[in-house]
């Protein structure tokens, strides 16, 4: 980003970030403190992510600071105290930078960035830095994609005029070089970063010339730019486009570098204009495609064997249009106390649970290991020192080196992993250390949490309401949608809705390519294991079970955290519903019981599958026949 000493640059952050700092101020709560930035999750459609925006993100730590404008318009604004402005006024950004490199492979969770610094500091950068890397690391995860299409042949980027604000072709065009895009329009990107332009002309030109007047606009920009002599042939007629190109260049005796096709059947079109040229004993010259192209129609392209010599990617390379946004975070995981170590912190009151301390990601061949800072794991550490005391460690990484990392990682990757469908999501583990220690702080909360809440009593569980049981699902459940309402009922009047979700690893046991029962389904990092998005928003913790690969997990208390979790809030009395009623619904109720909840089923709320007809009243049968009180669609208010 070229702000650099743009004034107010320290503004781009959320309000609520300097309330914050603020109160850490008033209360000398400044200390040193970690953070770390990841992705929780891979959007759909996405086997791996690309590291990217790292360097712009260090430029935008080492200009940051609040100028004598930004200064005097908070105070106008109120709200802040001379004081804490005063602070803001001699802020920098003094601590230390560890991230995984640009162009580098990663998978869900693993973190990209790692901050250690003062807390007023980490706290005021979380916006921008937020906004830098969730936006390259898009970008560069989707040109990836389309790049492997394209096998080989030069990817352009072309996408600055659909983009959401001119700010973002930039990072866009950055982004995209790293992947292995050969280059973008956007001249700014040229000079900013050094990126190779590209451009052909646009219809305007040629119509400008009126009917008729194709050749005669060839030949006067051929005669004008004669080392960029690529014509754009399809404003009328393309094949009539092609035989003016070869006419206008014969009379500049003008060499013709390429002819663009920008519309239309571009494999017929491409094969006729290959044909115009090599008869024309213009075999040299080479044919570029553009229009609403994406990794798979230039996957299609390519696999037909159309003679196309490199594309032009806009709409769908600049704002990634099949996964516009990534859930990049950015927590605080370590804090240091007043006796001077460093304490690791979490949170887990909610679906989204992050992992406790500070952390090293170690890349195997088979996959990356999230372990603990400092903990031995096998494998090459990635998250790598880039910033001390608030300055750089070295110069930034030439684009091109950083371009040719991410080359080299994207093929090493297994093929599985690289392909466009039906993908096997690069795989992320948690080292043994970093579950213990994520288990021992949510096993020593339980006190100060009953203290404060009371009256979290009656917990909902919906059980497996994913994408792959649901209608359309790789193991659809008859009917299954019809959960979804009547859970979301319930949840209104539950203290805690935990959402249990399978969760397996590709080529699970319970799979049929495995010799087990059922169909590949709930692979993590694909869209089937999704929560119903309903169900997903009323989750204050979602619990995922089956990621053992060797051994299948029906109940959502089998090997979990589940019943301590329920413990530690003061719940005594579970409310279970979800997919399907003979298999999950039915476990998990029945260890429910158990572990000495009392325990209810809705039946209203759970669908069965219903396998061997009778399967689903069976399992209602034996549920009641062990304690399981069975609630026909009673309101939880009823019971309680
Ligand atoms: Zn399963």
């Amino acid at each position: 980003m070229p702000l650099k000493g743009d004034a107010g640059r320290a503004l781009f952050c959320d309000e609520y970030l300097l309330t914050m700092a603020q109160s850490f101020w008033r209360h000398g709560d400044d200390g040193e403190c970690v953070f770390e930035l990841s992705v929780r999750d891979l959007p759909p459609h996405r086997a791996y992510l690309v590291a990217a925006g790292l360097e712009p993100a260090l430029e935008h730590l080492a200009a940051l600071r609040f100028d004598a404008g930004a200064l005097e318009w908070l105070e106008r604004s109120g709200g802040y105290s001379p004081g804490f402005l005063d602070h803001l006024r001699g802020l920098r950004f003094t601590g230390a930078v560890d991230a995984i490199p640009e162009g580098t492979v990663v998978g869900a969770g693993a973190p990209l960035l790692r901050v250690t610094a003062r807390r007023i500091e980490a706290t005021l950068l979380e916006s921008a830095l937020l906004a830098i890397v969730n936006h390259e690391v898009m970008v560069a995860s989707k040109a990836a994609r389309i790049v492997e299409a394209a096998r080989g042949r030069p990817v352009w980027d072309f996408s600055l005029r659909r983009l959401h604000g001119i700010d973002a072709g930039l990072g866009v065009a950055r982004a995209a070089y790293i992947a292995g895009c050969a280059g973008t329009a956007t001249v700014a990107a040229g000079r900013r970063y050094g990126i190779p332009l590209t451009g052909t002309m646009a219809h305007q030109y040629v119509v400008g010339f009126g009917p008729g007047g194709e050749r005669a606009a060839f030949e006067r920009f051929l005669t004008d730019s004669p080392e960029r002599a690529a014509l754009l042939v399809d404003t009328y007629d393309t094949r009539r486009g092609v035989e003016n190109a070869i006419a206008a260049s014969r009379a500049t005796r003008v060499a013709l570098a390429a002819v663009r096709l920008d519309s239309g059947d571009l494999d017929r079109l491409s094969r006729e204009a290959r044909s115009l040229l090599d008869a024309a004993g213009m075999g040299a010259t080479r044919i570029i495609a553009s229009g609403d192209l994406d990794e798979w129609r230039i996957d299609r392209l390519v696999r037909e064997g159309a003679p196309i010599d490199s594309f032009g990617v806009g709409t769908m390379l600049g704002t990634s249009a099949d996964a516009p946004h990534l859930n990049g975070v950015y927590k605080m995981v370590a804090l240091r106390t007043a006796g001077g170590d460093m304490m690791p912190v979490m949170k887990w009151s909610s679906a989204k649970v992050s992992d406790p301390g500070v952390h090293q990601v170690h890349r195997a061949p088979d996959g990356d290991v999230i372990a603990l800072d400092g903990e031995a794991v096998e494998g090459r550490p990635l998250l790598l020192p880039v910033m001390r005391g608030g300055r750089p460690l070295g110069p930034p990484p030439a684009l091109d080196a950083i371009r040719e990392r991410c080359r080299q990682e994207r093929e090493a990757l297994p093929a599985e992993v690289r392909r466009l469908d039906g993908f096997r999501a690069w795989p992320v583990r948690r080292s043994e250390a970093l579950v213990r220690l994520g288990r021992e702080l949510r096993g020593a909360a339980p006190a100060g949490e009953e203290e404060t809440t009371p009256r979290r009593r009656t917990a909902l569980i919906a059980v497996d309401v994913q994408a792959d049981f649901l209608p359309g699902g790789s193991l659809a459940v008859p009917d299954g949608d019809a959960v979804v309402g009547e859970l979301v009922r319930l949840a209104e009047e539950a203290d805690l809705v935990v959402a249990t979700r399978d969760l397996h690893p590709p080529g699970h046991a319970s799979f049929r390519e495995s010799g087990g029962p059922w169909p590949a389904h709930c692979v993590a990092g694909t869209p089937g294991a999704a929560l119903h998005p309903a169900i997903d928003a009323i989750a204050d913790l979602v619990v995922s079970k089956g990621r053992d690969p060797g051994r299948d997990a029906h109940s959502g208390f089998d090997g979990t955290d589940l019943a301590a979790l329920l413990r530690s809030r003061g719940v005594e009395r579970v409310v279970i519903g979800g997919l399907a009623t003979d298999y999950c619904v039915r476990a998990t109720a029945l260890d429910a019981l158990r572990e000495g909840f009392r325990t209810e089923v809705v039946a209203a709320a759970a669908r069965a599958v219903d396998v061997r007809p009778g399967d689903g009243e069976e399992a209602l049968r034996q549920m009641r026949r062990a304690g399981v009180r069975i609630l026909e669609e009673a309101p939880l208010e009823r019971v309680r």
